[in-house]
Order: structure tokens, then C-alpha cells, then sequence
């Protein structure tokens, strides 16, 4: 999200809007022809583009979602056209969002209200603040890590890749409770680590290779890259927002299920 907003807002920032087309039933009306993007920021999962009029489009992928980039007269490949729900477009750029299941427009002085919920973003480095995060984390000692960490109220940024492998740099399962874990900075901080490392491609490595098959330690893998053990999976997370989790037994402690 956080490279998906950089390349949008290059594309698009300081740019008059040639036409806008909203395909939710909500927005059938809403045009903002003839303003600029005036930027595109990501707050954790969530994508805030700027209008010069005031607005602010905020769209989230969840699972599927996917914004593209195309030039004039190029054929539009991220689906089919019922699955288009915005298009933005500017003199020499084609923005078009597929699959978003939020989009909505806010007055941009009320983007809180729609990601002011959200805890220290990991990937700001103007406002990323690691004492919130923990203070955030550590209120709730009885959760189970894995969810806590995938919690965005706690701190933004983490999704399930992330997640699975700073746990595993950890040397802790998914199932150990925020209060039974010795150094939460430490798990937080490696975490981070990986993001940053990762923020400017769009490949996504955990071990320092890109090879195919080569690049997470247990993340959908059969086998551990470290230990060669059998990766173990189970389903976690409360109803509604239940992910997959791999780990080693040999090398992460903890409970498991
Ligand atoms: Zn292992």
C-alpha cells in the first residue's frame, strides 16, 4: 500500500483531474473534474488521494483490491470492467481502482474520522512512534500475539507476511499472549525492519533473497528454511478476521492451537 501510494501520487500529484468516474451507487454523482490531486498518502492499509476542492478519496483494498496505472489508449488489465470501481484521470495518467470494496469521499480536515482509529503507522517515519505502539499492544497482555500484531489499532502496517516471518526472527509462535513475551520492542523492531527493507519493490523478501520458493523463512512453505522441519499451519484470529499461520515447533516457541 505504501508503494502503491508513492507511485500513485507521482503519477498523479499536482495534476488536473480530465475526469472522474465513481462506479459505487453512492458516489454515481460525485465529479471532481477540473481540481489537482494534490497528493496520495498511505495510512496503514488505507489510501487517502487528496483534491485540490477539499475532498479526499479513501479507498482500502482488503484482500483483493488493486489500484493501476495505465497511459492513454492503453488496454485496461487489472479485471474486467464490472469489477472497475473508480477511475481518476489526469493529462498523461489513468488511474483505475479494481475491486476496492471501501470507497468513499470525506472532507480531507475529516480523515481522521476514518483512519484516526489506527495506531502508529510503521511505515511514516515522521510520525512512527514505537511507545504508542507498545503502550497499544501491552493493553490487552492476555491476546494472543498473532492477532495483536495484525491489529491496526495497535499499529499500522503489518499484514500476514509480515507478521508470520517477524515471528519467526522472533523465535515465537503466533499462539504466545502480548504479556508472556520477554522483549515486545524487539518483536516490534524486527517486524519494522522487514517492512522498511521491503517498502520500495514490489517483490517481497524476508530472508535477503528474491529467489522463487527461497524468499521467507516459513511464510507458505512446507518446510522450514532454517531447520528443514515441517512448517506448521493453523487457522487464527477472532471471527471475521482469521488469517493462516505457518511456523517452525523447532524454532519458534510457545503454544501452539
Ligand atoms: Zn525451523
Amino acid at each position: 500500500m505504501w508503494l502503491a501510494a508513492r507511485r500513485m501520487d507521482a503519477a498523479l500529484a499536482g495534476k488536473p483531474l480530465q475526469r472522474t468516474d465513481f462506479r459505487v451507487p453512492r458516489l454515481a454523482t460525485a465529479d471532481f473534474a477540473g481540481q489537482q490531486v494534490t497528493g496520495v498518502v498511505s495510512r496503514g492499509k488505507h489510501l487517502l488521494t487528496r483534491f485540490s476542492g477539499g475532498s479526499t478519496l479513501h479507498t482500502h483494498f482488503k484482500m483483493d483490491g488493486t489500484w493501476q496505472l495505465y497511459r492513454p489508449g492503453q488496454g485496461w488489465s487489472g479485471g474486467p470492467a464490472s469489477q472497475v470501481r473508480v477511475v481518476l484521470e489526469v493529462p498523461d495518467r489513468i488511474a483505475v481502482g479494481f475491486r476496492l470494496p471501501v470507497v468513499e469521499i470525506v472532507a480531507t480536515g475529516d480523515e481522521p474520522a476514518v483512519v484516526g482509529h489506527l495506531g502508529p503507522d510503521l511505515l511514516d517515519d515522521e510520525t512512527w512512534d514505537e511507545a504508542e505502539a507498545l503502550r497499544r499492544l501491552r493493553a490487552a497482555p492476555d491476546r494472543q500475539l498473532g492477532p495483536a500484531l495484525l491489529d491496526q489499532r495497535n499499529l499500522a502496517g503489518i499484514g500476514n507476511l509480515y507478521k508470520t516471518e517477524g515471528l519467526f526472527l522472533s523465535g515465537l509462535t503466533p499462539w504466545v499472549t502480548v504479556g508472556e513475551v520477554p522483549d515486545l520492542d524487539g518483536v516490534v523492531r524486527r517486524t519494522r525492519r522487514l517492512l522498511l527493507a521491503n517498502r520500495n519493490h514490489w517483490q517481497q523478501t524476508t530472508t535477503g533473497s528474491t529467489r522463487r520458493g527461497d524468499d521467507h523463512w516459513v511464510f507458505e512453505r512446507r518446510r522450514c528454511r532454517r531447520c528443514d522441519g515441517p512448517v506448521t499451519t493453523a487457522t487464527q484470529g477472532e471471527p471475521g478476521f482469521e488469517r493462516i499461520c505457518y511456523w517452525c515447533p523447532r524454532c519458534q516457541a510457545g503454544p501452539g492451537p
